[in-house]
């Protein structure tokens, strides 16, 4: 599979997102949501990685679990920081014999307890993406593709969004193939954000990232865990009016992130990637909502070129 040929020739892609479980209980979970959200018919699920590899061979084994046991086709993130060129060989090397085709190439962030993390041979993503590319030309037959993080409100590490652009654009010119986004609540961000990267030249397609609120705990969570995103108010006094009832914090959180996608749908985003935290209820709820039965419904609408 190819995302970037697939939205090109077939329209939107939806994609879901899982990390490697922990433990026993966690990989029961995992494939019992699995088994649900396959008949939604992704375009290709991705798999994240803990930077520093701290779960490369959870995330080793979750991926070659996928591409053994299910349908799906998977694309493995994998973060820079930390590795050196020869382990990030290794690992691709592996993934391509088990048949992955497309990698999420990201920086991670050095955990702060470990100084040792900062060592390694790539200081940002568009290094890597340059690596990935070189090792594997886009005419050879060992050709990988290659995804990177965008973010539509911000990275916190570049408070100048011109400059943010300028290094989005760099990894597009060293070789990046799609742009898969940080979660957002508040679509005209997204769509500005969209406007503004085409205006700096980056033509690849923009796959945006969704993540509903179903607990206010997983709503203080998100503000921690993802860099720069925002809570637009109507959406936190939606979640106020619900008074801490958990029943209603789920149906607003689930509403809002349903009319985030149709309203993305309606600006011919090039892709829906959900952020599913392992679980598969909300994901089929929006598919419910929205009135359509599996993916397929949404990749046969036409993107915007
Ligand atoms: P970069 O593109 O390198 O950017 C990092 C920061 O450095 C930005 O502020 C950028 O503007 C700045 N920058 C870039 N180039 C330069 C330069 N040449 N000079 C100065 N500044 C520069 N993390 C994980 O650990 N595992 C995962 O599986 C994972 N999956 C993710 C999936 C998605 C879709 C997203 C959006 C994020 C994911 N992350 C993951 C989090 C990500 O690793 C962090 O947000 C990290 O801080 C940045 O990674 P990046 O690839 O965007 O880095």
């Amino acid at each position: 599979m190819q995302v970037a040929q697939r939205i090109r020739q077939h329209g939107a892609t939806v994609s879901f997102e899982f990390f490697p479980p922990k433990d026993d209980a966690g990989w029961e979970t995992l494939f019992a949501s699995i088994a649900e959200l396959e008949p939604l018919r992704p375009s290709f699920v991705s798999v994240t990685y803990g930077a520093g590899g701290s779960t490369r061979e959870r995330t080793h084994a979750l991926v070659e679990r996928l591409l053994r046991e299910t349908t799906l086709t998977t694309m493995p993130h994998l973060t820079g920081v930390g590795h050196t060129r020869a382990e990030v060989d290794a690992m691709v090397d592996r993934y391509q014999t088990a048949g992955v085709r497309t990698v999420l190439a990201l920086r991670g962030d050095a955990r702060k307890d470990d100084s040792s993390a900062c060592a390694g041979d790539f200081s940002f993503a568009v290094d890597l993406v340059r690596h990935l590319r070189n090792a594997t030309p886009r005419k050879a037959e060992t050709a990988i593709e290659i995804g990177v993080a965008g973010y539509p409100e911000g990275h916190p590490e570049t408070p100048n969004t011109l400059k943010q652009m300028d290094h989005l654009k760099a990894k597009i010119d060293a070789g990046a193939d799609f742009i898969v986004t940080q979660l957002f609540f508040d679509n005209r961000a997204f769509l500005d954000w969209r406007d503004r990267c085409e205006l700096a030249g980056i033509r690849v397609p923009i796959i945006a990232g969704i993540m509903p609120v179903t607990t206010l705990a997983g709503l203080h969570r998100m503000a921690e865990l993802a860099a720069g995103a925002r809570f637009p108010a109507s959406l936190l006094r939606a979640i106020d009016r619900a008074q801490g009832d958990a029943a209603s914090v789920r149906r607003v959180g689930i509403h809002w992130a349903t009319e985030q996608c149709r309203d993305l749908l309606d600006h011919k985003v090039h892709g829906l990637h959900f952020y599913t935290l392992n679980r598969s209820d909300a994901t089929r709820q929006i598919f419910e909502s929205l009135g359509i039965r599996d993916s397929t419904a949404i990749a046969t609408s036409a993107p915007r070129q």
